[in-house]
């Protein structure tokens, strides 16, 4: 369908630019004739009256040239995408705004498009009673209100009663850099340090690296690096994997524990060996995976 406008498009701009050509054809011709004149030679009434009926068909076929272009830019224009101001961005001559300018327009059939499209779906899926979905809205809606608008005390005492759970080898700090986020910094011992950034009491985003690394930069969290060891960019992507794992709107509380107690584990990342292949090391890296119900230490490829 897109290409079939835009093919559309195509021949109409050709026939425009087509009329346009010879509008300055014969404008130029007009123009010529009125600085070289008509060269006659005979008698000067003649010359004169030929000169004026010559100028005058020469006027005739600009305003016929006129109207057909005229003409044509409105069939080019029934079919362009209406693109307000953006528009006038084809006018830059800079070869840059000319790429922004297709891929404005492209951009625009495409959401033209989804509308289109989106709106017969829904015409189809109104005509299915589609039960389950309805179910799980409605018991989302239910389970959202014990998630929403948990005061940063309640966050303070929920972290430190799992601490205080964890033992002494782990210490975590709470941040509030960006006002209500809370972001917690997590230090296991000698082994690792993470952050971990709720919003309410869900986690969103972990970063692990090494106990040597630095987890703040020019004086604010660094929530985007990465860790220089390979080992520990291993642990972030399954500790990210473990946090939707953990996800639980309805049980805030308990899954914010599971998902600490499970970080926790890590504890043992350089001395427990693989609960499957029995070794330290695979592919020169230590178990990297905890499982997530008994946190067992495994290797990538030893998962169960
Ligand atoms: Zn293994």
């Amino acid at each position: 369908m897109a290409d079939h406008s835009s093919k559309l498009d195509i021949v109409q701009a050709t026939a425009a630019l087509k009329s346009l050509r010879s509008l300055r054809n014969n404008v130029g011709t007009l123009f010529h004739s009125l600085t070289e004149g008509i060269g006659l030679q005979s008698g000067q009434d003649s010359k004169e009256s030929r000169f004026v009926a010559e100028l005058q068909q020469q006027l005739v076929t600009v305003q016929s040239g006129v109207k057909e272009f005229e003409e044509a830019i409105n069939n080019v224009d029934s079919v362009q995408v209406n693109l307000g101001n953006s528009g006038h961005l084809n006018q830059d001559c800079t070869p840059d705004a000319l790429n922004l300018y297709e891929s404005l327009v492209t951009s625009y059939r495409w959401t033209d498009n989804l509308v289109e499209y989106s709106g017969y779906a829904t015409t189809l899926l109104s005509q299915n009673a589609l039960k389950r979905s309805t179910l799980i809205h409605a018991k989302r809606r239910r389970i959202q209100p014990s998630s929403q608008n948990v005061p940063p005390h309640t966050i303070d005492n929920v972290i430190n009663s799992v601490c205080r759970s964890l033992g002494d080898n782990v210490k975590i700090e709470t941040f509030r850099p960006y006002g209500s986020s809370t972001v917690l910094q997590i230090t296991l011992g000698k082994i690792m340090k993470g952050i971990v950034v709720l919003k309410r009491l869900m986690v969103e985003w972990v970063v692990v690296k090494g106990a040597t690394e630095d987890l703040i930069e020019d004086g604010k969290i660094d929530m985007w690096g990465e860790s220089r060891y390979k080992v520990f960019r291993k642990v972030t992507e399954n500790a990210n994997a473990a946090m939707l794992h953990f996800y639980s709107p309805a049980y805030p509380e308990l899954a914010i524990r599971s998902f600490l107690t499970w970080f926790n584990s890590y504890q043992s990342l350089f001395t427990s060996p693989c609960k499957k292949c029995g070794h330290h090391l695979h592919n020169l890296l230590p178990p990297t995976w905890r499982d997530l119900r008994t946190l067992d230490p495994y290797h990538e490829d030893c998962k169960p």
